[in-house]
């Protein structure tokens, strides 16, 4: 049976994680703090038992904490924990210093968040493991940070390699040791293997890769729809997806023009609404956000008129705060008459959404 057909992907590609990231700033920065369960989340007991673990040191980690998890169950298990608030400025600052340090190995840089990025290194000549030591020691030496890179061919091998190691690890997988790899992976490790996902191949009786790469592709899309497909390619350590380092796009919205134009307060509220939705859902897709808030609206006579909020932050993506948003622009701007034949909603001043800063709030 011909499963597929080896190409040698030439490529070399590199996933660098720092390590706990938020918690290990603090530390740094508060040292008295290193030998204590730190958890980076609202302190439950002053937040009514809300708020969500941003991330944990590993201290934290031995006892089960982990990111997403409530603050309130992360009490429950470190009643002694040290729970702070994160502090986004501070860690906007060392983002920076860390993905310039990137940009000096390569322009082919896709941020996934403030502290991890893909890097296309395949034009620089030195190998992917000599590169990544030597990223490994700039981040150290220049903000005293830890982090965990893994080296392939591809995205997601490179990927599963930075997790392999952590903290404070390389992997290296090459075309001879990548079957030896993932064979010996825990099913849970493989991308998008959830909890509910996991409890399926409990029942199946697949616990490693070598498992999984044994199950045919048609009982993979048989269990798992769609992502039984990612996962025969993964148990083989198939993945062609590029380095996404080009600049993104300067804006994303959705307009709308209108037979009938509008006259009525309620119907353009409507519109908005609908606008919005598709442009969060958009947005949403895209793992992006943005700071500046655009409406655009042109009347019968089609005198085009453009409005926009910009804020410090990006904008939270919930429609009812963008709608809002934008009718007040509309109605700041347009008298009581009005005959509106075309709507727009877009964002500009767009940026990569870290799921960290999205999952807290
Ligand atoms: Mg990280």
């Amino acid at each position: 049976m011909v499963e597929f057909l080896t190409t040698i992907d030439k490529r070399k590609i590199l996933h660098v994680d720092l390590d706990a990231f938020y918690a290990q700033i603090e530390m740094r920065d508060q040292p008295e703090l290193r030998s204590k369960p730190l958890i980076i989340a609202r302190d439950p007991t002053q937040n009514n038992g809300h708020g969500v673990v941003a991330t944990a040191n590993y201290a934290a980690r031995q006892l089960g904490i982990h990111s997403a998890m409530s603050a309130f169950e992360a009490k429950r298990l470190a009643p002694n924990g040290i729970f702070l608030s994160p502090n986004f400025t501070k860690y906007k600052v060392v983002s920076a210093q860390i993905h310039d340090i990137f940009r000096r190995f390569t322009n082919k840089v896709e941020p996934v968040a403030f502290d991890e990025a893909y890097l296309d290194v395949t034009a620089n000549v030195l190998s992917g493991a000599t590169l990544a030591a030597e990223i490994r020691h700039q981040i150290l030496k220049e903000t005293h940070l830890t982090s965990s890179i893994g080296v392939s061919h591809n995205k997601l091998l490179a990927k599963l390699g930075s997790e392999y190691n952590k903290p404070n690890g390389v992997t290296v997988i090459n075309h001879e040791n990548q079957l030896q790899f993932l064979d010996c992976l825990s099913i849970s490790a493989f991308r998008g293997v959830g909890r509910k996902t996991k409890e399926k191949f409990d029942k199946l009786g697949i616990t490693n890769g070598l498992e999984l790469r044994q199950m045919s592709r048609e009982e993979l899309k048989t269990e798992f729809g769609k992502m039984g497909e990612h996962l025969y390619w993964q148990a083989r350590g198939v993945h062609f997806g590029a380095v996404e380092w080009q600049r993104q796009r300067q804006s994303v919205g959705k307009e709308e023009t209108f037979d009938r134009a509008l006259r009525e307060t309620n119907a353009v509220q409507i519109e908005f609404k609908r606008l919005v939705n598709s442009l969060v859902m958009s947005m949403n897709r895209q793992k992006i956000v943005g700071r500046t808030l655009n409406i655009k609206i042109r009347d019968e006579q089609f005198n085009t008129i453009t409005r926009a909020i910009t804020q410090d932050d990006p904008w939270t993506l919930n429609e009812a705060t963008l709608v809002m948003a934008a009718q007040t622009m509309f109605d700041d701007n347009i008298g009581p008459d009005f005959s509106v034949r075309l709507l727009g909603v877009s964002m500009s001043n767009l940026q990569s959404a870290t799921f960290e800063e999205m999952s807290l709030f």
